[in-house]
């Protein structure tokens, strides 16, 4: 099974996601997780991505699609995927199509946890406390929010009219959006 977490930053995509490695076994991608990772361990990319990441910028297709390609041909990880902050972009979400297709599989659930911007700057300040990231000061924060609304949210167009396609209000307590995410995927 493979499923698509959307929502803007701070929506729970995270959470849910380890929530679904368990459930099904599956593989969290997080481009996130994975850039911070190229920082952390001071590679060619991460001294490539670290300001733009800092101050809550895109990081380039090419680079974001080299990362996700490797996972996604690797058939270890066939149909266990679970995307967290990939596609955010139309191109993104017309490469994943094509990777996808190339390696003969589907995407089975897209969810939409839909959260107003209220909501998510109280919830990213409380994440900065937790996690220290750089790219949750408030002003960053605003400009990753801007970025959704401009070339992210435009992916819902991209795949509202897929039947597959759920939307869940995200501001709904942890467990309560894990039920109803739980209710489309154990039918
Ligand atoms: P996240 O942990 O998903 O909130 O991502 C943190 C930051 O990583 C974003 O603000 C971007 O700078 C970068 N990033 C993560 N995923 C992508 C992506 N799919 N495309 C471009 N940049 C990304």
């Amino acid at each position: 099974m493979n499923i698509i977490l959307f929502g803007p930053p701070g929506a729970g995509k995270g959470t849910q996601s380890k929530y679904l490695v368990k459930k099904i076994n599956g593989l969290q991608i997080s481009t996130g997780d994975m850039l911070r990772d190229e920082i952390k361990n001071e590679t060619d990319i991460g001294k490539t991505i670290i300001n733009d990441m800092n101050d809550g910028k895109f990081v380039s297709d090419e680079i974001v699609n080299k990362l996700i390609k490797n996972i996604i041909s690797n058939p270890k990880n066939k149909d266990k995927l679970i995307f967290d902050g990939y596609p955010r972009s139309i191109s993104q979400a017309k490469n994943l199509d094509i990777l996808l297709n190339d390696t003969n599989q589907k995407i089975d659930f897209i969810f939409f946890l839909n959260v107003n911007k209220d909501t998510i700057i109280e919830r990213i300040k409380k994440r900065k406390i937790l996690e220290n990231r750089l790219d949750d000061e408030l002003n960053t924060m605003l400009n990753r929010y801007d970025t959704y609304i401009k070339t992210t949210k435009p992916v819902l167009n991209f795949y509202s009219k897929n039947p597959n396609f759920h939307e869940i209000d995200g501001t709904l307590e942890i467990d309560e959006i894990t039920r109803k995410i739980d209710t489309f995927i154990n039918v």
